[in-house]
């Protein structure tokens, strides 16, 4: 433990901020054998998840998706992409040579649509796009057909409908659970006049493994760390026990792995993420989501940092009104303040006086703020790599062969160092051959979207030969 605990420690602070950083880190550290436990964990949880839903083991999706793209593929299809933060429509053009254009036109979802009005937002933004674009159901056809890439858990009842089990990552629409999200998107479609049909609804991980697939026939899993974070892989139907169809071939499974541990075994759970979840929209879900993810690790460093506040080892006892308020610490500053080398963090500086309007900081102050986004930034890489590290695990013979994962998201392009993580504990777990020499970690950037264009002319070029 001692490696994780003595880089936070500030030679020239006093001996008691000096002991609480050293407990933090304590209470922050993934070590390797946690991470052992983790991966034994995952395996057990995944297993009960593919035999049966059960409520306290991962969800195990099966998403109806059956045949890895050629990247042959061709054709213009419509796609969205409803993530946390954007929505995303975009027209894309598969090449037929593994390559791909992307039209895209991005909005950001507003807090009143993640409250309330979602299904008319989408309806809205999808309207402004075909205007602008000038976009027409072909000769022959009512309606555009397109890929839905929804981020949020969806019990797939087929290709292109699923019944929402929850929502996270702070959206809160009502009337919503339990019903079929392409229903209630079609349905806001028609009441907008908006002449397109969605064909697939794919989850935006499976979106991400389809896109990385396209360019690299190798992608054997696709993950997102962003916003919130999940990850989809092959599995073989044979063992997907409560699969009720046939059973030869594989199906891309959605783990929705940020599920994992919501009963907090295994995890390093702390005072401080126990705080951001009870005053949470989905408390006591997600908890591994809330470890690890973008739009939660700035409000789990703020809470530690006014804890150390609260005990006067700070800022001389003081915060501002900003600091005081929920999720005014932006993940993009943690990254900010990780990266800055400056001798007298500079960079730091400027978050904290300029941004969140604290008074004068020392260095002291400054050095304990780094490294309290370093402990919890690199607890949450190393929690995400475990649970890469424990999806590929999960099929052995996979890794005899060249691996690629398609990845994507905020943390992964933009935390530092992140990537170099990934594959450092990749190393310890799945053994220097096989990094070396065969896994590709790669970004497969704006990939859900394409990915549910792929899905969706797969199903399109099916009903077309049907009829
Ligand atoms: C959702 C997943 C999604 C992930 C990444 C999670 O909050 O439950 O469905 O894939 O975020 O966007
Ligand atoms: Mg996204």
């Amino acid at each position: 433990i001692n490696a994780f605990v003595k880089p936070y420690v500030i030679p020239e602070a006093s001996d008691e901020l000096n002991q609480n950083l050293e407990s933090m880190a304590r209470s922050f550290a993934v070590t390797d054998d946690r991470i052992r436990i983790i991966i034994k964990e995952f395996h057990k949880s995944m297993k009960v998840g593919l035999d049966h839903d059960d409520k306290d083991a991962l969800p195990m999706i099966p998403t109806f998706v059956n045949r890895r793209p050629t990247g042959k593929e061709t054709g213009s299809f419509l796609a969205l992409d409803l993530g946390g933060t954007n929505l995303r429509v975009c027209q894309v053009s598969l090449n037929g040579d593994t390559t791909y254009q992307l039209l895209q036109q991005k909005f950001t979802i507003t807090p009143e649509a993640k409250e309330s009005r979602l299904w008319d937002f989408v309806a809205e933004c999808v309207a402004v796009f075909l205007e602008e674009h000038d976009l027409h159901p072909s000769q022959g056809r009512r309606a555009i057909p397109c890929g839905f890439t929804f981020s949020f858990p969806i019990f797939q009842t087929g290709i292109s409908s699923g019944n929402l089990s929850m929502w996270n990552k702070g959206f809160t629409v009502p009337n919503s659970v339990g019903r079929d999200v392409v229903n209630l998107t079609q349905s806001a479609f028609q009441r907008h006049h908006v002449p397109v049909e969605i064909v697939a609804v794919v989850n935006d991980t499976v979106g991400t493994l389809m896109t990385s697939a396209y360019s690299f026939p190798d992608t054997q899993m696709g993950i997102i760390f962003g916003t919130g974070t999940n990850a989809a892989y092959w599995e073989r139907l044979e063992d997907i026990g409560k699969w009720a169809g046939d059973r030869h071939g594989e199906m891309v499974v959605n783990l929705e792995w940020g599920a994992f541990d919501n009963a907090a075994r295994v995890l390093p759970y702390t005072m401080h993420d126990n705080k951001l979840n009870r005053k949470s929209s989905n408390h006591g879900l997600q908890v591994y989501e809330k470890m690890i993810s973008g739009l939660f690790l700035g409000e789990v460093t703020r809470n530690a940092i006014l804890a150390l506040v609260d005990q006067r080892l700070i800022f001389e006892g003081r915060s501002s009104e900003l600091l005081n308020k929920s999720y005014t610490f932006d993940t993009a500053y943690m990254s900010a303040i990780v990266f800055d080398d400056s001798p007298d963090l500079s960079a730091t500086k400027t978050v904290l006086e300029s941004t969140l309007d604290l008074p004068p900081t020392t260095l002291i102050d400054r050095k304990a703020v780094k490294n309290v986004c370093n402990m919890i930034g690199t607890r949450s890489v190393r929690l995400s790599a475990a649970a890469m590290c424990a999806v590929l695990l999960s099929r052995p013979e996979l890794l005899k062969s060249s691996v690629s994962v398609g990845i994507d998201g905020s943390m992964y392009q933009f935390y530092p160092d992140f990537e170099k993580n990934l594959y450092a504990v990749s190393r310890t777990f799945l053994g220097d051959d096989f990094v070396d020499n065969r896994l590709a970690l790669r970004l497969a950037k704006d990939g859900s979207g394409v990915g549910a264009a792929i899905v969706a002319m797969t199903v399109d070029n099916d009903r077309k030969a049907a009829t």
